[in-house]
């Protein structure tokens, strides 16, 4: 039985190559989304900073002199953003093509992990929270990429994650379309309302990219308003300073 089974899912494999063949988003060749080649040519983040000052910082956490009353405490990153990572997630925001992201979540190292989890650890409790779309930015794309991409990594690294907690009440002009980081801030101000209460809880907010932070220090501070303990970010990619 199980030989047929396993035919049968080779057979439904080989007839999706052929009606939808995958193809490398770096070098373009057949048969994956992303090849060894270009796999081994992103860049994994060396080196942490303050999501403050972004100035150097031990774990990723935010200097004691740089915090304020609702700051964000910390921030981690997978990969810099540009090049191949950049293509990556602009293809994955735009058209859903969930096995790209398994893909893409699979070359993220065992120790890139690790850190990850060391780093929750450091938040006992703590929940992962995809930054949410409008609702009607969903119903246009299909989907929510970081819900996506986030639940896989939740599952891998053994943490609760909320899709619903923080809702984006406030239909907002994508943020890319900003042209200064004080216009992104402005943009999504008040955009964004919570759906339980999170006094003394932990989180992670979590997002493709990590570019000026406006988003998820908006989520941070709507949070900490409301009594939430630690706040920290994480992203697949940041650009690297
Ligand atoms: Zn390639
Ligand atoms: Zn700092």
């Amino acid at each position: 039985m199980a030989t047929n089974k396993s035919k049968k899912v080779n057979f439904t494999e080989f007839l999706k190559n052929v009606f939808f063949p995958k193809f490398c988003f770096g070098c373009g060749r057949v048969g994956t989304y992303l090849c060894p080649e270009c796999t081994s040519k992103l860049q994994i983040i060396d080196r942490d900073i303050c999501a403050i000052c972004e100035k150097a910082s031990y774990f990723g956490l935010t200097h004691n002199n740089c915090k304020k009353r609702y700051s964000i405490d910390g921030l981690k990153s997978f990969f810099v953003y540009e090049g191949l990572a950049k293509k990556i997630i602009t293809k994955i925001k735009y058209q859903l093509v969930s096995e790209s992201i398994d893909d893409l979540v699979a070359t993220i190292n065992i120790e890139s992990f690790k850190k990850i989890t060391d780093f929750c650890n450091l938040f006992p409790g703590v929940i992962l929270i995809p930054v949410p779309l409008h609702e009607k930015r969903k119903a246009m794309r299909g989907f929510n990429q970081s819900e996506y991409i986030f639940s896989i990594i939740a599952q891998k690294l053994g943490i609760e994650i909320k899709n619903n907690l923080v809702m984006r009440t406030k239909h907002t002009d994508p943020q890319a379309h900003m042209k200064s980081p004080r216009a992104r801030m402005e943009n999504v101000k008040g955009a964004f309302e919570i759906s339980e209460n999170v006094k003394d809880r932990s989180f992670i907010i979590c997002d493709d990219v990590w570019t000026t932070g406006s988003t998820i220090k908006e989520i941070t501070l709507l949070l900490k308003q409301n009594g939430a303990k630690k706040v920290c970010a994480l992203t697949i990619a940041r650009v690297y300073v």
